[in-house]
């Protein structure tokens, strides 16, 4: 199969069932391709959507982010993960309003200088946006051409994402090249999807090696098993007489960057040291332990719901802490897990 015969039947495929109604396709700006394409990113397409609406409706336009306070950008990212997207997302907004005049970059490599915008993501802005000749290659691209191609190896090696690019690049039109980039993507969502791909209905399917040699099941190969390591912590509930629950916000950047999450220590003792507070186990019990699983780790908390009463509410204020009120939240973002625990602990005070 030629490039063009390629580009052609996915085109073709595209025009006929592809998606043409996403909210992000209804004004194909860099913006909006951009702040659409970081969210889907490791998210699905039905997940994403009031998020991206959310965040349009309260963030217009590059200049609006880029003002906004960093609490308030992940506020409205709580919920989708991996929240070093929406701080990079923020850094960018600010780089783009500030030191841009507001213009994305109109190249790869410019695009590609920006925080969190890899290849990938700067061909489908470039592509979608401005209609330039980019290629991508994102999870979904590179299932349908490691099918295609029958690649024997797991994706995440250089070589492979190597030999992934030339195809990706070789097969991209130079007309067309924005819906090309859509058409890809939704191949690879709908029809070539992870498991039980729907070649009857594909495009490719006369020319696809996957399917010719039966490995549709097998194809991409997984990426090889390591056993994660597991980590421990014990996570705080600090309750004051008000109902009011204990947070900490933490660093800027490594895990849960910027984010508030409850004090953690590794032993109940320590507590005193770390807040400046005697936690008396008298008036403390543990909850049922949670395990949250990270790409590198698992990590298993334990939490300790304390109540302090009315006697004290001075605590160390490093790191910046708030009292967070769950019958008023506050606009903030929240760590999954420890979102997860403020609900548990609500449910077991209330007895619901
Ligand atoms: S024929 Fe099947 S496996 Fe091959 S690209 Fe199409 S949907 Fe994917």
């Amino acid at each position: 199969m030629t490039p063009e015969q390629f580009s052609d039947a996915v085109l073709d495929w595209f025009d006929r069932h592809g998606r043409h109604d996403l909210p992000w396709q209804q004004n194909k700006t860099a913006y909006h391709t951009w702040i659409s394409e970081i969210m889907l990113q490791q998210t699905q397409v039905t997940t994403v959507i009031p998020y991206y609406q959310r965040f349009i409706e309260r963030f217009p336009d590059v200049r609006s982010l880029a003002d906004a306070d960093q609490d308030e950008v992940l506020h409205l990212w709580t919920g989708l993960g991996y929240y070093a997207r929406a701080r990079n997302l923020h850094k960018a907004a600010k780089q783009v309003a500030y030191h841009l005049d507001g213009q994305f970059p109109e190249t790869v490599e410019g695009l590609e200088a920006l925080p969190g915008i890899g290849r990938s993501t700067a061909g489908a802005i470039l592509s979608i946006s401005t209609g330039k000749r980019a290629a991508i290659l994102d999870g979904n691209v590179k299932r349908v051409l490691a099918r295609f191609y029958a690649l024997m190896e797991w994706p995440g090696t250089s070589q492979a994402q190597k030999q992934l690019w030339q195809w990706a690049e070789r097969n991209t039109p130079a007309e067309r090249v924005g819906d090309y980039t859509q058409a890809m993507m939704d191949l690879g969502a709908t029809l070539c999807s992870r498991s039980k791909p729907s070649c009857l209905l594909c495009p490719l399917q006369a020319h696809c090696k996957a399917l010719k040699q039966g490995l549709t099941d097998q194809l991409p190969k997984p990426r090889p098993k390591k056993n994660l390591p597991e980590k421990q912590t014990l996570m705080l509930i600090i309750r004051n007489g008000d109902g009011h629950i204990l947070l900490q916000q933490r660093p800027p950047s490594g895990l849960w960057g910027g984010l508030w999450s409850l004090p953690e220590v590794a032993d109940l003792r320590d507590a005193e040291a770390a807040l400046g507070l005697s936690i008396d186990s008298a008036h403390s019990q543990p909850l049922e332990p949670l395990r949250h699983t990270f790409s590198h780790f698992h990590l298993d908390i334990t939490p300790v719901l304390t109540e302090l009463g009315d006697c004290c509410e001075s605590v160390m204020e490093h790191p910046p802490t708030l009292w967070y009120d769950p019958e008023n939240p506050q606009t903030i973002g929240l760590a999954a897990p420890v979102k997860k625990l403020l609900q548990r602990a609500s449910r077991q005070l209330t007895g619901s």
